[in-house]
């Protein structure tokens, strides 16, 4: 019987058996390449499952994507295919039908007659591309030496969208959007926010310059979903920093990208003509570059409006100190006047940066306050920064004679 065995199993099972009865290492050894077996086959298990499912994903035809129009009564959803006629089609059994909404984004079977599943709203790229935020939290106290400024952006930009009645019943049309432009860090951003804050209006900005960078052959698209987005978050406030990347005048346009460029200009264009002066959305701009922007943006009808952001003079800088000071912990005496003197030529930014520079000088002494010369200090730190930027040495010497630190 044991021979028959032998034979039959022809592993030389038996013989190994025999070979190693009473030896304990073979049999532990063995008990390893069992084990060492089963994993193998769980792995192959796995692998094959991973190239089962990845044939079915080869073979499945293609769902449809389409978009709510409407839900009717008995659970029958009105729906268009991307590039198709609208179609009435049945909800599957996996599908909350009371999740749906006009304008959703859903999934179609391959035959289009029910909705499969809900996809999430397409907003990328231009989420990743966009800033918004629903309350700035950013007030008109906020931002120094920008009265006149702020006057303005009031009254054609706060006002209307706040008071819309009032524009239609005297026949007056507000500008659609304003131009800011001047030299960086003085509070264009800055401004822009307070002014949504301050209209109970959403935020949304894009930046120039990467939207010509980033997204290559989709600028125009991106544009215009822009506007759509601010349409649905009315009021709204666009801001386009940077403007002059899209914006700007050319000679010629000899390269693709260059072509790329004029066709999201155009679309810019289009999407300002497009909308009507009461439409809750206002456009801001902004640019350090006004002098190379294509006059087309700035015609009557689209950013005819154009504020100056200029840096601060000295009454602005004291303003601006006494801002970022605002929740510092500071020893007084504060000479303002001497730190506005000191400040000459920079920006809001600057002088945050000489504040935040003085308050690293307090913790280096073991102060949780700072006190005037810390001020001193940070001061002539960023100045340094600045001269390495470039600014005159000339104007450097003539100003730091008045730096008694
Ligand atoms: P850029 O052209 O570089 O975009 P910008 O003009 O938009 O610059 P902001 O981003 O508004 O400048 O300013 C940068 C920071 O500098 C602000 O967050 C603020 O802290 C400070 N700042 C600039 N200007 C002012 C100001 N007038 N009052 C108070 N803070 C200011």
């Amino acid at each position: 019987m044991n021979n028959d065995f032998r034979d039959e199993s022809a592993s030389g099972k038996e013989e190994i058996s025999v070979l190693i009865e009473g030896d304990e290492d073979y049999v532990k050894y063995l008990e390893l390449q069992v084990k060492r077996l089963e994993e193998e086959r769980k792995r192959l298990l796995r692998k094959v499952e991973f190239y089962r499912r990845e044939i079915e994903k080869l073979i499945s035809p293609p769902l449809i994507e389409a978009y709510v129009e409407d839900i009717l009564p008995g659970g029958k959803v009105v729906v268009k295919s991307s590039n198709g006629p609208s179609f009435i089609v049945d909800v599957t059994g996996d599908v909350d039908v009371s999740q749906l909404r006009p304008g959703s984004r859903v999934a179609l079977n391959q035959r289009g007659s029910a909705i499969v599943s809900i996809l999430p709203d397409r907003v990328d790229p231009l989420v990743q591309l966009m800033e918004v935020i629903e309350k700035p939290n950013v007030r008109y106290s906020d931002i120094g030496g920008l009265d006149e400024q702020i006057q303005e952006l009031r009254e054609v930009v706060e006002l209307p969208l706040k008071r819309p009645e009032l524009f239609a019943e005297l026949g007056i049309e507000p500008p659609k959007g304003v131009l800011l432009y001047g030299p960086p860090g003085c509070g264009k951003t800055l401004l822009a926010k307070a002014v949504a804050a301050e209209s109970g209006a959403t935020f949304i900005a894009l930046v120039g310059s990467e939207l010509v960078q980033k997204y290559i052959g989709e600028g125009a698209r991106i544009v215009r979903e822009l506007f759509n987005y601010a349409r649905k978050k009315a009021p709204a406030i666009v801001f386009i920093d940077e403007i002059d990347a899209i914006a700007s005048r050319r000679l010629e346009i000899g390269t693709s990208g260059e072509r790329e460029v004029q066709r999201t200009f155009m679309q810019l264009l289009a999407e300002i003509d497009g909308f009507k002066p009461l439409d809750r959305v206002k456009i801001i701009a902004a640019t350090n570059r006004i002098d190379v922007l294509d006059p087309a943006i700035l015609r009557p009808g689209r950013l005819d409006r154009i504020i100056e952001i200029p840096l601060p003079d000295k009454k602005g800088r004291i303003e601006i100190f006494k801002i970022h000071l605002r929740r510092v912990k500071v020893k007084e005496p504060i000479d303002y006047d001497l730190l506005a003197h000191l400040t000459e030529g920079f920006s809001g930014a600057e002088i945050k940066l000489a504040v935040t520079e003085a308050g690293y000088y307090a913790i280096r002494n073991g102060r949780t306050y700072i006190v005037l010369e810390d001020l001193l200090k940070g001061i002539e730190k960023v100045r340094n920064k600045k001269t390495l930027r470039g600014l005159p040495l000339e104007t450097l010497r003539s100003e730091t004679k008045l730096t008694h630190v």
